[in-house]
C-alpha cells in the first residue's frame, strides 16, 4: 500500500508557501508508565515540554504533543500514557488511541520504544510484546528501541550491557537491526545534545531505508482526510468571516468619512481603514496557519476517528492493514 502522502494532498494554507509539515519528524514514545518517555521527550525536544516524574500530577494521562527544530526540521514528539501496553480496551484507551493518531497524522515517522536499562521482568517483556503486537509487522521497520537510565550503568558500555542482558533483550536487538539508542535524561550540556543528535540522525536513517516515508496506513489516511476536511471547513469559516468583518469595517468608515468636511481628516480616516484592514487580514492567515491544530483538538475529530475505529473490529490489530 502507497505509504507516501503527497504533498500536494494538504491544503497549502492558500499562501502558496510549502507546507513545514513534508519535512516534519514526527516521533511517538510508547513503552510502560515509568519507563520514561515523557523524561525522553524532553530530552529529544530540548526543553520540558512534558511533565515527567512518579508524583501523581506528572503521570501522563493524556497523549500531548511537542514541538522543536533540528537542523531546520520540524521535530515533532507525541508523549502517550502507557495506552499501547494495555489489555484494556476500555472507552478511555481508544480515545487517547484515537487522539495519538490526530496528533501523528498521516503516521509517525518513528515510534521509540522507551525502556529503562537493568532488570528487564516478564511483565517488561509482556508490555514490549503487546506493543509490538499492536503496531504491527510493517511498523516494525520505523521501531527504535530507546533505553533510558544510561546512568544507571555508571560506566558501563553498553555493548558489555548488551553481553549480560537477558536472551530476550538480545533476540529482540537482533531483531531491531541496531535500531537502538541509550539515553541519560539527567544528562545536560553537550551530552544531551549528543543523544539527542544520535537519536535524529538514526530517526533519518530510519526514514532514509524507508524510502522518506512515514508509517502509514488504511486507518491513519482515512483520519488524515477527514483532518483535511476540517481544516478546509475552518479555513472557510475563518475567511467567511474575514470577509464579513471587512465589509462592516467599510461601512463604518464610510459613513464617517461622509460626514466629514475636512479632507485632511478624510485623508486619516481612510489610511486608519486601510490599517484595521490589514489588521485583521493578518489575523485571518494566522488563524488559517493554525487550523490544523485547531482541528487535533477538537473533540469533532478525535469522535471521528473512534468511529473509524470502531469500525476496525479488531483493535490490538488496528495499525495493521
Ligand atoms: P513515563 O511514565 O514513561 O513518562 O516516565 P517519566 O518520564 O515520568 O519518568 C519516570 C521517572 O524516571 C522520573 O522520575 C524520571 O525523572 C526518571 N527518569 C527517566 N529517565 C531517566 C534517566 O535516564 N535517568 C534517571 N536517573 N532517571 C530517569
Ligand atoms: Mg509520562
Amino acid at each position: 500500500m502507497a505509504a507516501h502522502y503527497p504533498s500536494n494532498s494538504r491544503t497549502s494554507h492558500g499562501l502558496g508557501n510549502q507546507d513545514p509539515r513534508d519535512s516534519q519528524l514526527r516521533l511517538i514514545l510508547v513503552g510502560k508508565t515509568g519507563a520514561g518517555k515523557s523524561a525522553t521527550g524532553n530530552s529529544i525536544l530540548g526543553k520540558k515540554v512534558f511533565p515527567s516524574g512518579f508524583s501523581a500530577v506528572s503521570i501522563t494521562r493524556s497523549c500531548k504533543k511537542g514541538e522543536s527544530t533540528w537542523k531546520g526540521r520540524e521535530i515533532l514528539v507525541v508523549d502517550t500514557p502507557g495506552i499501547f501496553d494495555t489489555e484494556l480496551q476500555d472507552a478511555d484507551t481508544c480515545k487517547e488511541i484515537a487522539r495519538c493518531m490526530a496528533l501523528t497524522s498521516p503516521g509517525p515517522h518513528a515510534i521509540l520504544l522507551v525502556t529503562p536499562l537493568g532488570r528487564y521482568t516478564p511483565e517488561d517483556h509482556r508490555a514490549t510484546e503487546k506493543i509490538l503486537k499492536m503496531f504491527g509487522e510493517r511498523a516494525r521497520r520505523h521501531m527504535i528501541f530507546l533505553f533510558t537510565r544510561k546512568d544507571d550503568m555508571e560506566g558501563t558500555d553498553f555493548h558489555d550491557y548488551l553481553k549480560e542482558a537477558p536472551k530476550i533483550i538480545q533476540e529482540l536487538m537482533d531483531q531491531f537491526g541496531g535500531r537502538y539508542c541509550v539515553f541519560n535524561n539527567r544528562a545536560t550540556g553537550a551530552e544531551q545534545e549528543n543523544q539527542r543528535e544520535q537519536l535524529l540522525v538514526l530517526v533519518q536513517r530510519v526514514v532514509a531505508e524507508c524510502k522518506g516515508r512515514c508509517f502509514t496506513n488504511n486507518m491513519y489516511q482515512k483520519a488524515e482526510e477527514e483532518i483535511q476536511k476540517q481544516i478546509q471547513v475552518v479555513q472557510e469559516n475563518y475567511r467567511a468571516e474575514l470577509e464579513r468583518q471587512k465589509a462592516q469595517i467599510r461601512q463604518e468608515y464610510e459613513e464617517k468619512i461622509r460626514m466629514l468636511e475636512d479632507e485632511l481628516e478624510r485623508q486619516k480616516q481612510v489610511m486608519q481603514m486601510r490599517r484595521e484592514l490589514t489588521e485583521r487580514e493578518a489575523l485571518c492567515v494566522t488563524r488559517q496557519q493554525n487550523a490544523r491544530n485547531e482541528v487535533e483538538n477538537q473533540s469533532g475529530i478525535i469522535e471521528i476517528i473512534l468511529r473509524l475505529l470502531e469500525i476496525v473490529s479488531l483493535i490490538f490489530s488496528l495499525f495493521q492493514d
